[in-house]
């Protein structure tokens, strides 16, 4: 690593000179420059500049095992040097893409079964829509096309998956949503659950707003629902007792399939395989990501259940060809390095690893800052926790969003060695750290937040 100031500045201004960043402000970054990461090994990540942060986000939610993991370099390295590439259209294949189809289809709920890859959680969920329009129009039902996603859902950026993504920041300028999406009130059991409704009331309460939706649109009309098991980007909200229960009631009434979005919560960061196994969904198509290769290289998944595979292969002989797929659709390297990454996942349990850690994490959270003046709530499950940050913690009145509070957290996480991350909704600190954190990891990020949190409190007194 170069720890020359110079070389650094060159590269900054190097970056901005020529790289348009993902949801950054252009301003801010032109002003600031970016941080730049040049090392990473186990939960810590060192940028040029020689800080070694302990990674409480993984990334972008997404390094499951940790880095610096061997068994996944040399993995790649050997696929790399047998078969670089090679494409899956038109009956091609090969192993490692193979084997993986077989691991993801034992690691999912049962009754998936089969599975498409991408390159990511965005053009994962466009295939997503374009499955529903198909299995609709296949078995005769071709009014059966709007979606139905959740107000602050997180599903992507591109054409359809940045519609069923429902943030005003994805959309603005931008021309989207697409008219077929439709959204529905989301989970928040902090801001919208009345104090004296039960959970399992709040729930009845959205699952009703849910049919009433599909009501006036006319069920004939829609074909999918979608939704986090845990809304992430939204807030780290999980749901009420019973939801997902009460959501699925109202889908089978009306034939709604059901489309569970684990691209954070799958691949054990709630504690459990999927989302779906922690809450009890019973999912027609999912869609995977992220924890599926820990990031390492790029690779989603589409996984579609028996009862749309019977009516794909029913059809089929009337059917060309399944018109749909990328040129990276199981590319050989990206498999060989999902494969080693879930036989770590498997191997170290690291799916119990974060059920216990991310319950130590919560537990310490709220032992060491739930008293904290700007402290509003701190929620989640597993290795999903958030934070949500409040001007007065009776009234829960909310900070001006202009002083960008959590962003002064974040901050300070970085002067305290932490990376938390803020969501772009409201004041929400999110930490998702690989789920290969010890206690003394778990320690020590419950001290940066701890620092980060009290030295903007102690700033707005
Ligand atoms: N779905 C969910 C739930 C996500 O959190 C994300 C990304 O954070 C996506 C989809 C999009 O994934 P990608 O950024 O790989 O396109």
């Amino acid at each position: 690593m170069n720890h020359n100031p110079a070389h650094n500045l060159a590269l900054e201004e190097m970056d901005k000179a020529c790289l348009l960043h993902p949801a950054t402000s252009i301003a801010d970054h032109l002003a600031n420059g970016p941080r730049i990461m040049a090392e990473a090994s186990g939960v810590h990540v060192t940028d040029t500049r020689g800080n070694r942060f302990l990674d409480g986000a993984a990334g972008l939610w997404c390094v499951n095992v940790g880095y610096g993991r061997k068994e996944i370099v040399e993995a790649v390295n050997a696929q790399m040097s047998r078969l670089p590439f090679f494409h899956s259209f038109t009956s091609m294949s090969n192993e490692p893409s193979i084997r993986l189809g077989d691991k993801v289809l034992r690691w999912a709920p049962e009754g998936m079964s089969k599975v498409i890859f991408g390159s990511g959680g965005s053009d994962a969920n466009d295939t997503n829509i374009k499955l529903v329009w198909y299995y609709n129009n296949l078995r005769g039902m071709p009014d059966k096309k709007k979606i139905i996603s959740r107000d602050r859902a997180y599903h992507g950026v591109t054409i359809g998956a940045g519609s069923l993504t429902a943030m005003p920041v994805y959309h603005q300028k931008f021309d989207l949503p697409l008219p077929q999406i439709r959204y529905t009130r989301s989970v928040d059991m902090f801001r919208d659950k009345p104090a004296d409704m039960s959970e399992p009331d709040y729930s009845k309460l959205l699952a009703g707003e849910l049919e009433k939706l599909i009501l006036s649109e006319g069920p004939e009309t829609v074909g999918a629902f979608i939704a986090e098991p845990v809304m992430g980007t939204g807030g780290v909200l999980p749901p009420p007792e019973g939801y997902f229960q009460e959501v699925q009631a109202v889908l089978d009434k009306y034939d709604v399939l059901m489309i569970a979005d684990e691209v954070i919560c799958g691949f054990g960061r709630l504690g459990a395989r999927f989302g779906s196994e922690f809450y009890g969904i019973r999912p027609d198509i999912m869609t995977m990501a992220k924890g599926l290769s820990s990031g390492y290289l790029p690779l989603s998944a589409s996984v579609i259940n028996d009862r749309i595979w019977a009516v794909l292969e029913e059809t089929a002989p009337q059917m060309a060809s399944f018109g749909h797929g990328f040129t990276y659709s199981a590319h050989p390297a990206c498999a060989a390095a999902a494969l080693a990454n879930i036989e770590i996942l498997e191997r170290e349990n690291l799916v119990g690893n974060a059920a216990k850690m991310g319950a130590l994490l919560k537990t310490r959270l709220k032992e060491t800052i739930g008293d904290s003046p700007i402290v509003g709530d701190i929620r989640g499950e597993g290795m999903m926790i958030g934070l949500e940050l409040v001007k007065d913690r009776e009234t829960k009145e909310a900070f001006d969003l202009s002083l960008k509070t959590a962003g002064k957290v974040q901050a300070k996480g970085y002067e305290n060695l932490i990376l938390v991350r803020t969501l772009p909704h409201r004041d929400v600190i999110a930490m998702s750290p690989p789920l290969s954190m010890t206690e003394e990891n778990v320690e020590a990020l419950v001290a940066g937040v701890k620092a980060s949190v009290d030295a903007v409190a102690d700033a707005y007194k």
